[in-house]
C-alpha cells in the first residue's frame, strides 16, 4: 500500500509546536516579528505574500508588510531592507521574489542581515548550510527533511536524486541530502534540464525530490517500486474549473502512487511545509536573538 505524505497533518503538528516556542518566548517578553516586502505586480508573489502574513498571525508572530510600488526607483527597496535590519521588532526579513527588473537581486539578497535571513538565501548563510552549519536551512528542502522524519523515510546510505537546481529548492536539498546528519547521508545525484537520460537516474533511485517545474512530467515508468517520491513542483495548468486552471506537481500522481512507497500530493503536500517552516526559522531566529531558548518542534 502506497503511504500518502500528508503536510497539512504534519504542517499542523510543527505550528502546534511553534505556538508552545512562541509562548515561551512571549513570556519573556519577546514577541517573534516577521517583515515580509513586495515589490511586484504579479499576483502569484501577492497571494504568497499573504498567506505568510496570514500564517504568522496564526501563530502568534508579528507579521509587518511592506509594499512598495513595483515602479518606484530600486533605491526605495535597498532602504526598506536596510531599516528592518536596524528594527529590533523584526527578527526576519522575507523578501519576496522574483523582484521587478530596475532591482539588482543579489544586492538584495546580500544586504538583508544573516540573523535576520530567514529565507536562508544570503551567501554567508548558503555557505554555512554548505559547510554542514547551517543558521537557516531554506524552507522548502528543511520541510521535506521534517517529512521524511515524520514519516520515517531512511535517507542514509539512500540513492536520492533530486530534479532541479534552483537556489531555492534543488541545490539546498541536494546539499542537505548529502550531510552526514540526520535526514542526510544520501547518495545524491541532481539531474537538470541538461541531464542526458533523467528516468535512467530516477528508475534507480529509493527517494525522487522532484523540482523542475514541469507539468506531471515524472511519471510511474520512471520510478523504482517503493520509492519515496516528493513532488514539489506548483504548476498552474488550464483547467474547467471555476479559475480556469488547476494546481499540479511535477509528478504524474496517478501512475506514480501505483509504484511509489510514499508520495506527497499536490496540492497538500510540500506546499504547507514550506509556509511552516518559515515560521520556524522565525521563531529561531527570535530566540537566539534574545537569547531564550526554545523547544523548536
Ligand atoms: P526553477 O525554475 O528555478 O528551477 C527549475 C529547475 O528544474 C532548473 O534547475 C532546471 O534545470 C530544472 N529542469 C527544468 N526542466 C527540466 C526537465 N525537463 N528535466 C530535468 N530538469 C529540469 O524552479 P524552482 O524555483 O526550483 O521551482 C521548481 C518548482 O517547484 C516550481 O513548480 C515551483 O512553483 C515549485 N515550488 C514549490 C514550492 C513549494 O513549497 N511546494 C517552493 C518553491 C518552488
Amino acid at each position: 500500500m502506497t503511504e500518502i505524505i500528508d503536510g497539512n497533518a504534519v504542517a499542523a503538528e510543527i505550528r502546534d509546536g511553534l505556538g508552545d516556542a512562541i509562548a515561551t518566548l512571549k513570556a519573556e517578553g519577546v514577541t517573534p516579528g516577521l517583515a515580509t516586502v513586495l515589490m511586484s505586480d504579479d499576483p502569484a508573489s501577492e497571494t504568497y505574500v499573504s498567506m505568510k502574513q496570514r500564517d504568522c498571525e496564526e501563530v502568534g508572530i508579528d507579521g509587518i508588510h511592506v509594499e512598495l510600488d513595483p515602479d518606484a526607483p530600486a533605491a526605495e527597496l535597498y532602504d526598506t531592507v536596510a531599516d528592518l535590519n536596524d528594527d529590533d521588532a523584526v527578527h526576519g526579513i522575507l523578501v519576496q521574489m522574483p523582484l521587478v527588473d530596475q532591482v539588482d537581486t543579489r544586492r538584495v539578497l546580500r544586504s538583508v542581515a544573516p540573523e535576520k535571513d530567514v529565507d536562508g538565501f544570503h551567501p554567508e548563510n548558503v555557505g554555512r548550510l554548505v559547510a554542514g552549519n547551517a543558521r537557516y536551512k531554506p524552507c522548502t528542502p528543511h520541510g521535506i527533511q521534517k517529512l521524511f522524519e515524520h514519516y520515517d523515510v531512511e535517507t542514509e546510505g539512500a540513492e536520492a536524486v533530486v530534479v532541479g537546481r534552483s537556489d531555492i529548492v534543488g541545490k539546498p536539498m541536494a546539499n542537505l541530502l548529502v550531510q552526514k546528519a540526520p535526514f542526510g547521508n544520501a547518495t545524491t545525484t541532481v539531474c537538470h534540464s541538461r541531464t542526458a537520460d533523467l528516468a535512467a537516474h530516477t528508475r534507480e533511485a529509493d527517494i525522487v525530490v522532484a523540482a523542475a517545474g514541469v507539468p506531471g512530467f515524472i511519471d510511474g515508468s520512471m520510478l523504482k517500486a517503493g520509492a519515496t517520491v516528493i513532488d514539489v513542483g506548483i504548476n498552474r495548468v488550464d483547467a474547467d474549473t471555476e479559475k480556469g486552471y488547476e494546481l499540479v506537481g511535477d509528478v504524474d500522481y496517478e501512475s506514480a502512487k501505483e509504484v511509489a512507497g510514499k508520495i506527497t500530493p499536490v496540492p497538500g503536500g510540500v506546499g504547507p511545509m514550506t509556509r511552516a517552516m518559515l515560521l520556524w526559522n522565525t521563531v529561531k531566529a527570535a530566540g537566539e536573538r534574545a537569547g531564550v531558548e526554545v523547544d523548536l518542534p
